[in-house]
């Protein structure tokens, strides 16, 4: 059925990639909809749509050129923006009737391409959009991003060439951004970057301001403030520098918790130094042994790549190893692949592609059979979950030692919460990465709870 002349436009939306990608989504869909345009429900319905595409990996090109060949073939009338952006001769040799692409956490240039596309609507209900922005998580969790691009040059990644170098927001803007968020209902903060744990190294950790308090722009300065919030508050990407030792003492299981997202990627000292790794001459089993004697309750999730050009089968043992005594507790991994422009391609000895494979097998069935023993030794434990969501089976949640969308789940099998509250379980049973769990009476986990 045709439009009235009088409906607001309407823009489709495909957002893919990384967390930092989808915070860039919700920056533009907050500033479409304080300008009056509608988010569309289909290619159909849409009158243009936007492909915030990722380019980090092979996959990630061919994924994201897909879906802009989809919106192309459903719709027609495209904007391209993120990562792939800055490839633009690429997208435009497939597609050559985009309308317009541009490069990633490029607002200005996707909104300019939209008003030259796509009209504002004359009056625009500003009142429509909530004051914390638009969100594409659920209502009781969000991701926010503290910084943008990076100031490393690991071998194997284009980020800093596609996001440019690091630019640390305002200590007092994140702070801002937290406190709508808080206010708005939301019970869990991701904290995502390219690396947490460099905030403020750019501005060479000079005084910034929070609420009218000096703080210095650092990360164990942010994290004290972020710990004043009395929300879940989750660090991911934070890299093994000397001044995590610092923040641990500032953890709490009401508040920053104590499960840190380290990006590890090895553990041999030769193939860190190959990847030209930051902190790479931190060897990773002596910084973890350091954190949990500090915080023995301290959850680890890390990520890690097998298959580095050069890699000897003693070096990935050592990575196998470092898995197991570092007791990490959940993993994800990835056989190396080349990425157009990244350092790494003329590295000499690649391992072929069956030996990476092959490895990357033998490491996540390690880890598969490392996580079920670990996730064990917690029936019987009580923790607080945050409930995400109600199925016809039960209550799906998380505990402190769980983020949402990478790490298993609890699956609460009696009692009954709406999704957004936190309830106390006792875990009954565990499987390879999910754990089983009933709700238990009231406690108070600053004295007993753990996982
Ligand atoms: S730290 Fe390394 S892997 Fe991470 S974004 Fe920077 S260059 Fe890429």
């Amino acid at each position: 059925m045709p439009r009235p002349p009088s409906a607001p436009p309407q823009v489709g939306f495909v957002s893919l990639g990384c967390p930092k990608a989808l915070v860039d989504s919700e920056q533009i869909l907050t500033r479409l909809r304080s300008e009056g345009y509608h988010t569309a429900a289909s290619y159909d319905d849409a009158d243009l749509v936007i492909v915030n595409t990722c380019g980090f990996i092979e996959a990630a090109v061919t994924e994201s050129l897909d879906a802009i060949g989809e919106a192309m073939a459903d719709n027609g009338r495209v904007i391209v923006t993120g990562c792939l952006g800055v490839k633009a001769d690429l997208i435009r040799a497939r597609y050559p009737k985009v309308l317009a692409v541009t490069g990633p956490h490029d607002e200005p240039a996707v909104m300019a391409a939209v008003h030259a596309h796509l009209p504002k609507p004359h009056d625009p209900f500003v009142d429509l959009v909530p004051p914390q922005g638009i969100k594409l998580t659920p209502r009781h969790y969000a991701y926010l991003k503290i910084s943008e691009g990076c100031h490393h040059n690991c071998r194997f990644c284009i980020i800093p060439s596609l996001r440019g170098t690091l630019v640390s927001r305002p200590l007092g803007d994140i702070v801002a951004e937290a406190e709508r968020l808080v206010e708005a209902g939301v019970k869990e903060l991701l904290i995502v970057s390219q690396d947490t744990s460099a905030y403020g190294v750019d501005q060479k950790h000079r005084v910034g301001f929070a609420g009218g308090r000096p703080v210095k722009m650092s990360f164990p300065g942010l994290v004290h403030e972020l710990a004043r919030l009395g929300v879940w508050v989750r660090l991911h990407y934070v890299y093994p520098y000397k001044s995590v030792e610092e923040i641990l003492p500032l953890l709490d299981i009401d508040g920053v918790l104590p499960y840190l997202d380290v990006p590890f990627q090895h553990a041999h000292p030769r193939v860190l130094t190959a990847m030209r790794r930051p902190a790479g001459r931190a060897h990773p089993s002596a910084c973890v042994k350091a954190w949990r004697a500090a915080r023995p309750d301290l959850v680890l999730r890390s990520t890690v790549i097998v298959g580095f050009p050069g890699e000897t089968e003693a070096e990935f043992e050592t990575l196998l190893a470092f898995i197991e005594d570092a007791g990490i507790d959940r993993l994800g991994a990835f056989a190396y692949s080349a990425v157009e422009g990244a350092a790494a391609n003329a590295l000499p000895n690649p391992v072929p592609e069956d030996i990476k494979h092959a490895r990357l097998e033998r490491l996540m069935a390690h880890q598969a059979a490392l996580s079920a023993e670990r996730l064990k030794t917690r029936i019987g434990q009580t923790c607080r979950v945050l409930i995400d969501e109600r199925t016809e089976d039960g209550l799906i949640g998380r505990s402190y030692a769980e983020a949402p969308e990478i790490d298993g789940v609890i699956r609460v099998t009696a009692g009954d919460a709406p999704p957004g509250d936190f309830v106390d379980c006792r875990i009954v049973a565990t499987g390879t990465h999910d754990l089983t769990a009933i709700m238990a009476p009231t406690f108070d986990t600053r004295t007993t709870g753990s996982v």
